[in-house]
C-alpha cells in the first residue's frame, strides 16, 4: 500500500477571541511515519492536530494530505477518510461494540458481509474477540477496552492517516504499554501514516519514527528521531523540556 504524506505550509491558526494558537507551522509528515507532537500544555499540539482533518479551519496556510489541498475536500469526506482517536474516545454509549466499529463501513454503505467481517477482524487484531465482546456496550468494558474499540473504529476502514489526541492517556499504565506495543505492530502492518499528540515524551519516544517538539504559538523547536531530540536537544527549550520530563519521571 502507498502510504500518504502529510505537509504543513506556514499553517496558522487564530481563534476568534485573538489567541494564536499556531502562528506559522512548517512540518512534513513522511508516507507511513508515526510522527509525535510533543510540547507543554497550551503549545498547540491539539489545534495543529485538528487541523489536519479539519475539525478545526486554519487560518492561513495550507495542509496537503497525499499532495492534495484539505481545503479542496469536503470535510465530511475527507474525515471518514482519516482515523481519529482521542482520550476519552466517544463511543455511541447506545451502540454495541461491533456497531461502534462498524460506524464509518456504514456511512460508506459497505454491504453487510464486508461488514461484519472487517468488525471481527479488527476486534480480533485489538484482543477482543467478536464472541466475547462484539453485543456488549461501552459501559460494560474497562477504560482500556474502551480505548481498544476507539482504536478498532478508527482503523475499521484502513484510513491511510491517523490522528490520535492522548490516545492512551486515560488507560492506567500497565494496560497502556500493551496497548501501545498491539498499536505498534498494527501500524507498522498497515503501513498507517500516523500523527499523535502527547504530553508524555516516555510514549513519543516509544512509539514515534520522529518527534515534533513545539513551543508556545505553535514554534517547532525541533524535528527529529527520538535519538537525535534526546540525545542532541536544539536548543534550550529543548534541553528543559526533557529534564521536566525526566524530574516527572524520577517523581
Ligand atoms: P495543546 O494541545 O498543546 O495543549 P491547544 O492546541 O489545545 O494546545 O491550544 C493552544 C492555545 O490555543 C492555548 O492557548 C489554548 O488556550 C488556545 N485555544 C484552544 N482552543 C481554543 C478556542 N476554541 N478558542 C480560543 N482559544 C483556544
Amino acid at each position: 500500500m502507498e502510504s500518504t504524506g502529510i505537509v504543513l505550509e506556514s499553517v496558522r491558526k487564530e481563534y476568534p477571541d485573538g489567541t494564536v494558537a499556531v502562528d506559522s507551522l512548517d512540518l512534513e509528515v513522511h508516507g507511513g511515519e508515526v510522527l509525535a507532537l510533543v510540547g507543554p500544555s497550551g503549545c498547540g499540539k491539539s489545534t495543529t492536530l485538528r487541523m489536519i482533518n479539519r475539525l478545526i479551519e486554519p487560518s492561513a496556510g495550507r495542509i496537503l494530505l497525499g499532495g492534495d489541498d484539505v481545503l479542496t475536500r469536503d470535510p465530511v469526506e475527507l474525515r471518514r477518510g482519516i482515523g481519529y482517536v482521542i482520550q476519552h474516545v466517544g463511543l455511541f454509549p447506545h451502540r454495541t461494540v461491533a456497531q461502534n466499529v462498524a460506524t464509518v463501513p456504514r456511512l460508506l454503505k459497505w454491504d453487510r458481509a464486508r461488514t461484519s467481517e472487517r468488525v471481527a477482524e479488527l476486534l480480533d487484531l485489538v484482543g477482543l474477540p467478536e464472541s466475547d465482546y462484539g453485543r456488549r456496550y461501552p459501559h460494560e468494558l474497562s477504560g482500556g477496552e474502551r480505548q481498544r474499540v476507539g482504536v478498532a473504529r478508527a482503523l475499521a476502514v484502513r484510513p491511510p492517516v491517523l490522528l490520535m489526541d492522548e490516545p492512551f492517556g486515560a488507560v492506567d499504565p500497565q494496560g497502556r504499554r500493551r496497548l501501545q506495543r498491539e498499536f505498534q505492530a498494527l501500524q507498522r502492518d498497515l503501513g498507517t501514516t500516523v500523527v499523535m499528540v502527547t504530553h508524555d515524551m516516555r510514549e513519543a519516544v516509544l512509539l514515534a519514527d520522529r518527534i515534533a517538539v513545539l513551543s508556545r504559538g505553535g514554534v517547532l523547536e525541533q524535528l527529529g528521531t527520538p535519538d537525535q531530540v534526546t540525545g542532541s536537544p536544539a536548543n534550550d527549550f529543548v534541553a528543559d523540556f526533557l529534564a521536566d520530563f525526566g524530574e516527572e519521571r524520577a517523581a
